[in-house]
């Protein structure tokens, strides 16, 4: 339930309908909003019985929502929500924002010759795990603390602040001390105990979408992070499990637009998770944006061939230069701009 009050309605009045609420057994959420303030309602109310708050003084209507997320929705909140990952790299906003690099940090050359290269071509912010979730025990599980370290170096070198993925709690409070951006990776979508904690972290998050997540249960993970109080998600589409082995996932484009509908957070789009193969990472970079995406996440990794994960996926520094020319083409058709790096930012 949302009730929106009227745009004369005091202070009182809306501190009247919160005690209201509260009194039903839920826990009220205040909205201001540029015209009128509205107030949310957080809990199942299917069941409570709410008529007499619309004739409490101040009350404009009470809208009833169908939707099981709240926060994440635009129903609640209808202007988009922009994500500031540094000063003047904003997500959500008219600007498509890029985010490359490596699947994985793998040492301090590896990682700031990527950060330079992405920056250069125009790049936004940088990826790069030091934590890997790894569908293997075997397989390279990333550096650690030690790739915290080199990508805090990178960001030194070259300005671009950092998106890299926790896959715990214990990683998460380590990641929160040295990203920008707390990535929470497609097989953590709905582990709900790191959601909450992340959410009390206070750092933005990019909350990709499960393997077999609908974008239903996308938003109410997001749900999750937004009630502790954090309200800079964004959401990435990385492709859902097929039965077609033609590609690593089915990149699921059609997300970006029924996303954008729904919810008022950011989405961005990740081509390179999305198809796995290498010739299909700046085709679908180009529907990403022409579908409207808030940014593109793709792997960047100066030797592909030699990455120690998802090679197979990864463009070299050329590709991505040349990706990010048709990148620039394509939003221009659609009235809209690729970011580049703000001048203050530039360190290198
Ligand atoms: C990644 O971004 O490198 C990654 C592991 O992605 P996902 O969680 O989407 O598989
Ligand atoms: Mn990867």
């Amino acid at each position: 339930m949302l009730v929106v009050m009227q745009q004369s309605a005091t202070a009182d009045q809306i501190d009247g309908v919160c005690e209201a609420i509260q009194r039903l057994g839920f826990k009220p959420w205040p909205l201001p909003g540029e015209t009128r303030t509205a107030i949310g309602l957080l809990g199942d109310d299917s069941g409570a019985d709410w008529s007499h708050i619309e004739a409490l003084p101040g009350v404009a209507n009470v809208l009833l929502t169908s939707k099981p997320y709240r926060l994440a929705s635009r129903d609640w909140k209808p202007e988009k929500t922009i994500v500031e990952l540094a000063p003047g790299v904003r997500v959500g906003g008219d600007e498509v924002v890029v985010i490359a690099g490596p699947c994985s940090v793998e040492s301090e050359a590896q990682i700031v010759e990527t950060a330079r290269a992405v920056r250069a071509a125009g790049a936004t912010a940088l990826r790069g795990g030091a934590f890997k979730p790894r569908s293997s025990p075997y397989s390279f599980q990333g550096l650690g603390k030690q790739g915290l370290e080199f990508l805090a170096l990178a960001r030194r070198e070259t300005g671009l602040p950092i998106v890299t993925e926790a896959m715990d709690e214990a990683g998460a409070e380590l990641v929160a001390e040295y990203a920008d951006c707390i990535q929470l990776g497609a097989r953590n979508m709905q582990n709900y105990s790191l959601l909450k904690f992340v959410g009390r972290l206070g750092k933005p998050v990019l909350l990709k979408r499960g393997m077999a997540a609908t974008i239903a249960d996308l938003l109410l993970s997001a749900e999750y992070i937004l009630s502790e109080g954090n309200p800079n998600v964004i959401l990435c589409e990385r492709g859902v499990r097929t039965f077609d082995s033609a590609t690593r996932n089915l990149f699921d484009l059609t997300a970006v637009p029924v996303v954008q509908k729904l919810s008022h957070l950011p989405i961005v789009a990740d081509p390179s998770h999305g198809t796995g193969l290498r010739d299909k990472v700046t085709p679908m970079a180009r529907a990403s944006v022409a579908a409207g995406a808030d940014g593109v996440m793709v792997e960047v990794h100066p030797t592909p061939d030699q990455a120690m994960s998802d090679g197979a996926q990864t463009l070299a520094p050329a590709q991505f230069t040349e990706m990010m020319r048709q990148l620039d083409l394509i939003a221009q058709a659609i009235d809209r701009r690729v970011a580049r790096m703000p001048e203050v930012a530039a360190v290198a």
